[in-house]
C-alpha cells in the first residue's frame, strides 16, 4: 500500500532581512571564499527565526533546551485560527483541541497575542506545546511576559515565528527538531506539518 503525505514547511527562512524582535540584533553572516572553499560565520539570536523557547528563557535555573524532551514537539497537532488579535479564554474554549495537543495558531490579520486567561484556558486543555506566528504570545515590548511565564512554568514550550499562511485549520502531524544547545534557553528549529 502506498501512503502519500502532504507536507508543509512552517519554518521561517533565516536571512539578514528577516523580521526580528524589537531591539534584537538582525542576523549577520560573514562569508569568505578562499582556496575554493566557501565559509560562513553567523551572528544571530537564538530567538531569530522559527525557534523553541525552553523554561530557562523566563525562569532562572529552569530546564534548558538541552534538557528538553524533543519528542514532545513531534506528534499530533491542531492548527487553529485566531479570530481576533488578542486571544482570550472564550476563544480558546471554542477551538477543537484534544488532550495533550500541540496547538499552532494562525494569527488574525492584526497579529495574535494571548491574554493570561487565554493562556490558562490552554493549560486547562492540557496542551503539550503552543506555537504562534509572531515573535511570541505576549504583547511585544511587555517585559512581564505573563503568557511565557504561565506556559513555561508548566513546562509547555513555545514555538515562535511559525509560517502558517499556507496551512488551513485542522489536524496534522508536527515534526519539529532543533539543534542540540545544552545550557541554552532556546533553539532554532525546522518544523514541518504533514497530513
Ligand atoms: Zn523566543
Amino acid at each position: 500500500m502506498t501512503r502519500s503525505a502532504r507536507t508543509w514547511d512552517i519554518s521561517m527562512p533565516i536571512t539578514e532581512a528577516m523580521p526580528v524582535y524589537p531591539g534584537d540584533p538582525p542576523p549577520a553572516f560573514t562569508t569568505s571564499f578562499s582556496g575554493g572553499v566557501t565559509l560562513t560565520v553567523a551572528h544571530l539570536s537564538l530567538h531569530a527565526g522559527t525557534h523553541v523557547d525552553a523554561p530557562l528563557h523566563v525562569i532562572p535555573d529552569a530546564a534548558d533546551v538541552g534538557a528538553f524532551p524533543w519528542m514532545h514537539l513531534c506528534g499530533p497537532a491542531c492548527v487553529v485560527q485566531a479570530r481576533q488579535a488578542t486571544v482570550d479564554a472564550e476563544q480558546v474554549q471554542r477551538w477543537p483541541l484534544r488532550t495533550r495537543d500541540r496547538v499552532l495558531v494562525r494569527a488574525a490579520q492584526e497579529g495574535c497575542v494571548f491574554t493570561p486567561d487565554g493562556a490558562r484556558a490552554l493549560l486547562e486543555r492540557d496542551i503539550l506545546l503552543l506555537g504562534v506566528e509572531g515573535f511570541g504570545p505576549d504583547q511585544d515590548g511587555d517585559p512581564a511576559l505573563p503568557v511565557h511565564r504561565l506556559l513555561l512554568s508548566r513546562s509547555v514550550p513555545l514555538l515562535e515565528n511559525l509560517c502558517l499562511r499556507e496551512v488551513l485549520p485542522g489536524r496534522y502531524h508536527l515534526t519539529c527538531l532543533g539543534l542540540s544547545l545544552p545550557g541554552r534557553e532556546a533553539a532554532w528549529v525546522r518544523a514541518v506539518l504533514s497530513c
